[in-house]
């Protein structure tokens, strides 16, 4: 198996094959290379911004798997359509696309919708949506309506079971086009899966925190999902320190 350069971004093939490891399927961690990262120590002492403001890079073409241009996330919503690329569709009551300011600084990937964003068609609704509101609002001092909200799969999975390999593959283009459009500052990945995804690695979430990733350039701080704040409530000083790191780097504080 060849290895993949540190330098070459996963390709949606990659990618594909990432997700299934994570997913206990599949492939041998070797072909995938390090992950790019940086300590959060080595970003010094930070001067923080109070109202961040949106400093996007310059956005290339989008394009579907088919080839056409995806302009804005209207675009990619309708190119999902009533969407049967995998079995997921079978469960679902809505399609979760995700939600939020399109040309958002500060962006939050989740895993998949549980039953409350099923039944809603909303990102990060419920009991765990109603603390990620209070991370975002009360913690970072940003309205919720100024970030944008997705999870990597658009669907439930039956009983909340984690996404299988087929379902990842199928999936997945549509979170890479939304973050290509969106291209904000910042990436949060929530939870283990969103992290290890965007690191691009298998190490467990408690070590993957503390470091900041890049996506394409863009900077990636993993934290724990809001899910699990709510079963271990002590871990939200963990989640506070990653915040602050999330505001460092929203004001222009780079590593
Ligand atoms: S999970 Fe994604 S690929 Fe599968 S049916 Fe839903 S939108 Fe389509």
């Amino acid at each position: 198996m060849t290895k993949v350069p540190d330098d070459v971004r996963l390709d949606l093939g990659e990618r594909a094959r990432y997700f299934a490891e994570l997913t206990d399927v599949g492939v041998p961690r070797s072909a995938l290379g390090a992950p790019t990262v940086a300590t959060a120590e080595s970003t010094g002492r930070a001067r923080i911004a109070s109202a961040p403001k949106p400093q996007r890079p310059p956005a290339a073409p989008v394009l579907t798997t088919e080839g056409a241009e995806l302009r804005d996330l209207e675009a990619v919503r309708a190119w999902i359509g009533d969407c049967q690329r995998c079995k997921l569709a079978g469960g679902r009551k809505t399609i979760v696309f995700g939600q939020g300011n399109p040309q958002a600084a500060l962006m939050f990937v989740g895993e998949a919708p549980g039953a409350d964003e099923d039944e809603q068609g909303l990102a990060f609704v419920g009991r765990a949506g109603q603390l990620l509101t209070d991370i975002i609002e009360k913690g970072l001092k940003i309205p919720r309506k100024d970030v944008y909200i997705a999870n990597a799969i658009k669907c439930r999975p039956p009983q909340n079971r984690n996404p299988e390999p087929d379902e990842i593959l199928s999936c997945q283009p549509f979170l890479e086009k939304q973050i290509a459009l969106v291209r904000p500052k910042v990436l949060v990945g929530l939870g283990k899966f969103s992290a290890q995804w965007l690191f691009k690695s298998m190490e467990p979430i408690s070590r993957l925190r503390g470091r900041i990733g890049d996506y394409d350039g863009i900077k990636v701080v993993p934290t724990f999902h809001p899910a699990y704040l709510l079963r271990n409530p002590g871990a939200k000083k963990d989640v506070w320190e990653d915040m602050k790191v999330v505001r460092r780097l929203l004001a222009g504080d780079e590593p």
